[in-house]
């Protein structure tokens, strides 16, 4: 297939331009260029989204909504043809980003029907006085979106910040810029008026210091790494404005003596994989209870042998390329220092063939607590299996760690499920599978895997204010 131009989108006004190279990374084939935003366009695109948010922030509720809920619409009809782009710029199965397109438009619906419940309050008081508190859009909002999941990733903030009110400058990863661009042509078509929402790309780096610095700006929401994450948390606290983070995770999965290991085992591999593991959730520490180590063990290196990696094109395809070189490097690095230091690969390990970032699907043992992989996010085809003896050894190993994104218990004993649930420190806590947040729950972490949430009827919050007002009422 053909890969799209990109383009940057400035006061509802593509604009082409020269830039960086977009790589395939199933072959590793130059596809397309990612235009460079310079300053002064910054600039026009800050400028376009304070127009943007005086009109946008005054048109009613139910309009805003009726604008978001047609591009969630479009994205939705446009699935197919936009998972094309996704598959040939991010790699993963076409299937997959199909499914990510789909969700991303889920999440868009949900947050064009929560604009027109931003309720506030009225609080009683004397007969001379009426006392009430509303919830007001922030402003401008600076977004940076991640290659990760091109389209929902972005997606979720455009939602959260339209319905909200505001306006938006998005910067989403010139690694996988095509899926950003389809998901603001979806706005464009909805109606969306010009300057609401503005699309650049270029150099992280100049870019993020820039608009954070704008006064304009009032909000900035990242998803990407902790280390990003803190970065920017700083540059924005200089200024004090409020931030919106979600970050990574390293996320435990507990398998409790009570589990049928191999039904465990199978889930267990099928969730690790997706999308090459390069999701913030993506379980990374099988903790098993002892009693089933061997036989979970067993049938999770059978079915991570079992997967087809290859050409995200391919229907056969269950796990494409990782997205670009570093997550390659990354992995070699992180396995090379597992097995230095004692750690055992009992599958996979290294990278398949020379051509595309392909690496095996890799299940590792004994790993020392003081190795990378067992301290840093892998964001990538990385399983660590542990053992357990108890549950407090347990819910003191998913603990050990500075992230707290996400984490899972496979048991049918509810009590064992409500102590892990009650005592692991996370956003988001799944029993006996592994799937996401949906439109309606809020997703977020805590410790420094992120600050805020999005979706959910939390969702708005961040992209609000709240203000107290309260009227004298002259007698008559
Ligand atoms: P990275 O830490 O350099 O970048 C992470 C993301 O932040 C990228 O999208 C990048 O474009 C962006 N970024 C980097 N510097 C920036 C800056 N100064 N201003 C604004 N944006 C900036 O690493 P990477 O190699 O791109 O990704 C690897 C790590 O990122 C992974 O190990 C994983 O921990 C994390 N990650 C997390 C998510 C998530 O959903 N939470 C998504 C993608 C990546």
């Amino acid at each position: 297939m053909d890969y799209p131009s990109i383009r940057l989108f400035i006061d509802g006004k593509w604009i082409e331009q020269a830039g960086d190279p977009v790589v395939d990374p199933a072959t590793e084939e130059v596809i397309g260029e990612v235009p460079r935003a310079t300053l002064p366009q910054l600039d026009e695109a800050v400028a376009a989204a304070e127009r943007g948010f005086r009109i946008w922030r005054t048109m009613s509720p139910a309009k805003r909504g009726d604008i978001i809920r047609n591009a969630a619409n479009l994205l939705r009809q446009r699935a197919r043809e936009i998972a094309q782009v996704i598959t040939l710029e991010q790699g993963k199965p076409l299937a997959d980003a199909e499914n990510e397109v789909l969700r991303g438009s889920e999440l868009i619906a949900w947050d064009a029907e929560e604009g027109r419940r931003t309720f506030g309050r009225v609080i009683p008081s004397e007969p001379a006085f009426h006392q009430m508190v509303v919830r007001e859009p922030i402003g401008p909002v600076a977004a940076f979106t991640p290659w990760s999941a091109p389209t929902s990733s972005a997606g979720r903030k455009l939602g959260g910040a339209l319905a909200a009110g505001c306006s938006v400058v998005l910067k989403a990863s010139e690694e996988t810029p095509a899926g950003a661009c389809a998901l603001v042509k979806c706005f464009e078509d909805a109606g969306l008026p010009a300057g609401v929402v503005n699309l650049v790309f270029g150099n992280p780096d100049e870019i993020s210091r820039h608009l954070i610095a704008a006064p304009a700006i009032r909000l900035l929401t990242f998803t990407g790494s902790v280390p990003v994450g803190i970065h920017l948390a700083k540059l924005a606290a200089a200024v004090m404005k409020p931030t919106v983070m979600e970050l990574g995770g390293h996320s435990p999965a507990i398998v409790c003596k009570d589990a049928d290991p191999k039904a465990a085992a199978k889930l267990s591999a099928s969730a690790k994989f997706r999308n090459a593991g390069q999701v913030c959730i993506s379980p990374t520490r099988f903790l098993v209870h002892d009693s089933l180590f061997d036989d979970f063990a067993d049938e999770f290196v059978a079915r991570t042998s079992a997967i087809k990696v290859g050409n995200g094109f391919d229907p056969a395809t269950q796990m494409g390329p990782l997205a670009n070189g570093r997550r390659l490097a990354a992995m070699e690095e992180f396995v090379g220092d597992a097995v230095r230091n004692g750690g055992k690969v009992r599958v996979g390990g290294e990278r398949i063939g020379n051509r595309g970032y392909f690496f095996q699907p890799t299940v590792l043992t004994d790993v020392p607590k003081h190795c990378s992989v067992m301290n840093v996010e892998p964001f990538g085809p990385l399983a660590l299996l542990m053992r357990f003896h108890d549950l407090p050894e347990a819910v003191e190993e998913a603990n050990r760690l500075s992230y707290g994104l996400a984490a899972y218990a496979l048991t049918n004993d509810s009590s064992a499920a409500a102590q892990l649930s009650s005592q692991i420190g996370v956003g988001h806590f799944a029993v006996n599978h592994f799937g996401g947040g949906i439109p309606e729950s809020p997703f977020g972490g805590v410790k420094q895997s992120g600050l805020g949430r999005e979706g959910g009827s939390e969702g708005l919050e961040g992209y609000q204010t709240v203000k107290y007002i309260s009227q004298h009422i002259a007698r008559p």
